[in-house]
């Protein structure tokens, strides 16, 4: 704390990342990294454009992304002009809030969701309002009929799993012609529908989306959002006045690259929903409650066992996985989806634990 601290930074509570421990070989099932790596193709691109430019580092890079945006369009069927590239969809969610979703009536997100969205409320002084999940941790889309500056919804939600079908979030859309509908979809390619094909139904409508999950690449950064022009035309502002080149030479090329090769996204992709219901199936033979999830981790809770316990047990055997003390979800565990051999460590310090308290 320090007398030169203006009044906001004193009043923020900064979002707190999963641990990235110092450790050889920690079995790392915390922050929902892909245990398989990117595309080899994103290396060999890196690589190019740093061995065939002298000049790919001197000279700053394309402050529009062009190339990157019309691969995304392509990719995804919407034109570039509807597109919006940032350093990571954490970066393209702070200009979102502070360029679409500050307004007279609070924003709507659930009591449960990623933690980075009261933390950029504050931030950028935002009132915002919590919509409580069900019992189930299912989400209501009739709870956000009421005024609101803008909805902010995770589909899949995080760190529940639990994913929205597109008929609920046409409902919602119906009923709330009038604010931004952000929908933050950096888990929808492990299981769920995406909202994208209804960008021109929808000029309200926003889609937000990560290569840091499906596409394995959350040391790069990149993240984007689809929407109306008006609304990329938003972010455009805001980024210009705030930093005209969010990303490097190296991740526009890697990007690129990486969402080109959908054969490496496909099979990395199955791999890690199939891990999933074997993991899960697991994890229910040991007594916990699984909840059904569309995402690359489980929420998993255990009806005689604490949770915190449990992930500290774990972390003394060098394996992460999230523990949230939060209300209403403090006897549960986030455990990211790893490779075969993660989950079956998991499993077995599980099962030994087991046999240690009974
Ligand atoms: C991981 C995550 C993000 C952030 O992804 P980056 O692109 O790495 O910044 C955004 N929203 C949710 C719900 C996430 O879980």
């Amino acid at each position: 704390m320090s007398r030169f601290w203006s009044d906001i930074v004193h009043r923020l509570i900064p979002y707190t990342p999963g641990e990235q421990p110092v450790l050889a070989h920690p079995v790392k099932l915390n922050t929902n990294e892909n245990p398989y790596g990117p595309s080899p193709r994103v290396l060999e691109a890196i690589k190019a454009e740093l061995g065939d430019h002298a000049d790919a580092l001197r000279r700053y890079p394309d402050p529009t992304a062009r190339t990157l945006c019309e691969t995304i369009a392509r990719h995804l069927g919407v034109r570039a002009g509807q597109v919006f590239v940032g350093n990571g969809s954490d970066e393209v969610l702070a200009h979102v809030f502070q360029g679409l979703l500050r307004h007279a009536h609070p924003i709507l997100f659930a009591d449960i969701t990623y933690s980075f969205y009261p933390t950029y409320a504050r931030l950028f002084e935002i009132d915002y309002r919590l919509i409580p999940l069900e019992a189930d941790f299912s989400l209501d889309v009739d709870a956000y009929r009421q005024p609101n500056g803008g909805i902010l919804i995770a589909n899949p939600n995080a760190p529940t799993g639990r994913a929205l079908s597109l008929k609920s979030l046409e409902r919602l859309l119906d009923a709330n012609p009038d604010s931004v509908v952000v929908i933050d979809e950096a888990y929808v390619d492990f299981g769920a529908e995406s909202a994208v094909g209804l960008i021109d139904r929808y000029p309200q409508l926003l889609v937000v989306q990560t290569l840091s999950k499906s596409r394995s690449l959350a040391g790069m950064r990149v993240g984007y959002a689809i929407g109306h022009r008006d609304l990329i035309d938003a972010l455009t502002r805001v980024k210009d006045s705030f930093n005209s080149y969010p990303l490097d030479r190296l991740a526009q090329v890697g990007a690129i690259a990486a969402i080109e090769d959908v054969a490496w996204f496909d099979k990395t992709r199955q791999a890690v929903m199939a891990s999933r219901e074997t993991l899960s199936a697991q994890l229910e033979a040991l007594g916990f409650r699984v909840l059904p999830s569309a995402a690359n981790f489980v929420f998993a809770t255990h009806p005689d066992e604490d949770a915190g316990a449990i992930a500290a047990a774990l972390r003394e055997r060098e394996i992460f996985v999230r523990h949230f003390r939060l209300p209403r979800i403090e006897q549960f565990l986030r455990i990211s989806i790893g490779t075969d051999a993660e989950c079956a460590a998991l499993v077995t310090a599980l099962k030994e634990r087991a046999r240690v308290t009974e």
